[in-house]
């Protein structure tokens, strides 16, 4: 008997094996089906909600998406073989309730399961993403999810630039930007994605051009426009994030209300001189419910007590490092990993150098995101700040 056929005999004793029908009910009782089929084998389809490991990284990343070891494992491969090693190993790790499937995917396949053919990275894309594919939270799968996303900026301002830049850059597949004005010449102090040679031509265009420089594989999609109750829910319902960008207290209490409406997360920063803050407003974050704007401040200040945004004054640099973690929040909540900032504001002292975190408790009697919450109707509140666009 070759040294092969012994082992096989002896994991066939060890391993119970179930069939492809069995691993399919224990699939949706909570098991784990997991395919360690190479990359190639993967991509001619895989079971629907397999987590798609493969061999090579198995016992390094199976607990990140396996964590529990007493969640039922069942390995599949493409005949029933491979698994019975791969069983072996995960029970070495600690997995306790393991099982191999029988006759594999080709079984599976052949018996009329259901099984999907998973959309894979373009040779340039696993290059220009390599460095995210290496790391397990993101992954291929991730880097899919990313490309497939939807990310809408409020403003191609201070802190739209860099937001822009970033998220364009981790590929981003569409990237909606609301923006009305012209690039201006004071604008260029802190917001990069715009240029000299720029200047006069619409933000949305000049942001467009740094964009698609950077990363032409993403979508551009601009909207020359104010936002206002009449066009809000038509711009915001096509995307799965929203970036405030916004400086002024219309368009905030505008994106705020629409995000509350449509159910989005709203990715918030702002800055003043040389302190800025970070936050997401997500009532319907599924982890944990978090405030929305209005549960904080329900009404807008009166125009006069609001600082002019054009006098206000801000450190250029300062919109980078805020729209920088609005960025970040955003990837985070794309691929739900992480803590995101919901129900946490971070604060940003750039003179003294110091973060501060506040938690932010939302208002059950919100009446925008509440227990009670009655239809919202949009406000256009009167435009007492000239800019949209920190
Ligand atoms: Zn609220």
């Amino acid at each position: 008997m070759k040294g092969k056929d012994r082992r096989l005999a002896e994991l066939k004793a060890a391993i119970p094996e179930v069939t492809p029908a069995e691993a399919m009910a224990l699939q949706a009782r909570g098991a784990a089906l997991v395919d360690v089929r190479e990359a190639d084998e993967i991509a001619q389809g895989s079971p629907v909600g397999a987590h798609r490991l493969g061999r090579g990284f198995l016992e390094l990343r199976v607990e990140d998406s396996v964590p529990d070891h007493d969640q039922p494992v069942v390995t599949m491969c493409n005949s029933g073989v491979r698994s019975l090693f791969a069983a072996e190993e995960l029970q070495k790790l600690g997995y306790r309730q393991l099982y191999s499937m029988a006759g594999g995917f080709s079984r599976w396949k052949n018996e009329g399961l259901p099984f999907e053919t998973p959309q894979r990275l373009d040779p340039h894309a696993r290059e220009r993403y390599a460095r995210h594919l290496m790391m397990p939270e993101v992954g291929e799968a991730g880097q899919m999810k990313l490309i497939n996303s939807k990310v809408l900026l409020i403003g191609a301002g201070g802190l739209g630039s860099p937001a822009a830049f970033y998220l364009a850059a981790a590929g981003i597949g569409t990237l909606g930007i609301v923006d009305h004005d012209v690039v201006d010449r004071s604008n260029l102090q802190r917001q990069i994605l715009h240029a000299d040679a720029r200047i006069g031509m619409s933000k949305v265009a000049s942001a467009r051009q740094a964009l698609e420089a950077l990363n032409p594989s993403i979508k551009v999609q601009g909207f020359e426009t104010r936002l206002h109750s009449g066009n809000v829910e038509e711009i915001f319902s096509g995307f799965d994030v929203v970036v405030d960008g916004s400086d002024n207290f219309p368009t905030r209490y505008l994106v705020n209300d629409a995000c509350v409406k449509l159910g989005k997360p709203n990715v918030h920063g702002s800055v003043y001189r040389f302190e800025g803050q970070a936050t997401v407003f997500w009532p319907r974050y599924p982890k944990r419910r978090g405030p929305c704007y209005r549960c904080l401040y329900p009404e807008p200040p009166p125009p006069e007590m609001a600082p002019s945004c054009a006098d206000a004054g801000v450190l250029g640099v300062l919109p980078g490092v805020i729209g920088l973690l609005e960025a970040i929040e955003t990837i985070k909540l794309l691929l739900d990993i992480g803590d995101p900032l919901v129900g946490r504001l971070l604060t940003y002292d750039a003179l003294k150098t110091r973060f501060a975190e506040l938690a932010l408790l939302r208002d059950p009697a919100c009446p925008y995101c509440g227990d009670a919450a009655q239809e919202i109707a949009y406000v256009d509140y009167e435009q007492f700040c000239a800019r949209t666009a920190a």
